[in-house]
């Protein structure tokens, strides 16, 4: 087979440059950037993710890397505990959880995957603007990084648009589709150096959108001076947004009165946010459900096919999930073209489904149940507000849709 063309080394495109490369399926890819810097802040890979990747022989390096998350724990803005229950091994599945800085994870990605393909097969500061096809392969067209006036093309077999949010790809294929859903939440997202929270190991949800809620969790292990980087991300219901961009600068006094009273014991919340390394605003923003990502010798894959909110930690994990799809999509049909509608048949409803879960009924769900039901005040006793078994299935009804319950990963 001809070479397939990769748009993109972000976490998808690198994923499947390792899944192809794992089976002896010839890639290329492309980036748009002249050069892969480890850019983000915080990223999760739930178990079915790990497991995808610990296929692929890094499992090692991401736990050197990474936090192996131990629970998630919910709490109201008076600092409460809704609930608490185990994540990854700690929960009795087969992976962990990982909690990781989306540089260190892109960094353990773009090694491993320049060390086994060789360096030649990444090209960076190529810009894909558009691609055609003929009858026996692709045509993919770049200029010198965005907006770049030198011109080349590639040919190969077939091409995947790993391009992430403002795919070009996408664009291309879908011109009218117009501008991003904003779901009315914006987000300052940080890194603060701390000593450990809680088990030292957990993902902590507090508050509500109406008022504020906080997302925290740590990232790295425990430095030799006792501390962690440990992300975070403040989420308000504001009317405007800005541009989505990863990148974008935040600032604290836009959102830190919604947490000035939030000192509890386990965190001292604006001592905590004030002590940030840096802050970032992207708005929590999605794309309605495309019906086909697929054309002909050209498909989509990761945030460029199913860009969704990020409230169920699984924006990373359903592009490694596509990668592996689409690997064993092209191993099993001969003709690239079936391979690339059985990949979309096998992922589009799947990513469907999660995009539009995650706009209602997320993890954090929870947190929205009890804020209504005690009309956001202090409880004496959380049994009186809603009972551990309602709790569960609210936990473990997004983990069957998004594809990790316990069973579903056994299977
Ligand atoms: C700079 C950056 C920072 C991020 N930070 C976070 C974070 O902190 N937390 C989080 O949860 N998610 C973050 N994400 C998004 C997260 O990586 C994705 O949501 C998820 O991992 C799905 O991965 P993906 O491969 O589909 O997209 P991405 O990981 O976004 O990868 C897309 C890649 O395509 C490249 N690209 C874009 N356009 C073109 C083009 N026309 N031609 C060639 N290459 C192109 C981009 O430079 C990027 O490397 C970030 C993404 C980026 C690009």
């Amino acid at each position: 087979m001809d070479d397939v063309i990769i748009v993109g080394a972000g976490i998808g495109g690198l994923t499947l440059g390792l899944a192809l490369q794992a089976c002896g399926i010839p890639c290329r890819i492309f980036e748009s950037a002249a050069e892969i810097r480890p850019i983000g802040v915080g990223i999760n890979l739930l178990p079915h993710a790990s497991k995808e990747l610990a296929a692929l022989g890094l499992e090692a390096d991401l736990a050197k890397a990474a936090i192996s998350t131990q629970d998630a724990t919910f709490f109201n803005r008076f600092g409460q505990l809704i609930y608490q229950e185990p994540l990854g091994r700690a929960a009795g599945y087969e992976h962990p959880q990982f909690s990781i800085h989306r540089g260190d994870l892109q960094m353990v990605l773009l090694d491993a995957f320049t060390a086994r393909a060789g360096s030649d097969r990444l090209v960076t500061n190529q810009h894909c603007v558009s691609v055609e096809q003929d009858d026996s392969g692709v045509l993919v067209h770049f200029s010198d990084g965005p907006g770049g006036s030198n011109r080349s093309t590639v040919r190969g077999g077939v091409a995947i648009a790993c391009d992430g949010i403002n795919s070009a790809v996408r664009k291309q294929f879908f011109p009218r589709e117009g501008e991003p859903r904003y779901s009315g939440v914006n987000m300052w997202r940080g890194v603060t150096r701390w000593k450990p929270i809680l088990s030292g190991a957990s993902m902590v949800r507090a508050g509500w959108l109406s008022h504020g809620k906080m997302v925290i969790y740590p990232i790295r292990p425990t430095g030799a001076d006792g501390l962690q980087l440990i992300n975070w991300v403040a989420e308000i219901e504001t009317p405007v947004y800005r541009k989505r961009d990863w990148n974008r600068p935040g600032a604290i006094q836009d959102f830190i009165g919604a947490f000035a009273d939030w000192h509890f014991d386990w965190l001292d919340v604006p001592a905590f946010i004030r002590a940030a390394d840096h802050v970032l605003e992207f708005p929590m923003v999605d794309q309605d459900p495309l019906p086909r990502w697929s054309f002909g010798r050209v498909t989509l894959l990761g945030d460029a096919a199913h860009p969704m909110v990020p409230r169920g930690s699984n924006g990373a994990g359903q592009a490694i999930l596509d990668a592996r799809a689409l690997t064993s999509a092209l191993l099993e049909n001969g003709d690239a073209i079936a391979a690339l509608a059985a990949y979309e048949k096998q992922r589009l409803e799947a990513t469907t489904r999660i995009v539009l879960t995650n706009r209602t009924n997320p993890p954090d769900a929870i947190l929205r149940e009890v804020f209504q039901r005690t009309r956001d005040r202090p409880f004496v006793s959380i049994e009186d507000v809603i009972s551990r078994d309602e709790l569960v299935a609210l936990s473990e009804g997004y983990k069957r849709i998004a594809g990790y319950s316990r069973d579903a990963l056994r299977n």
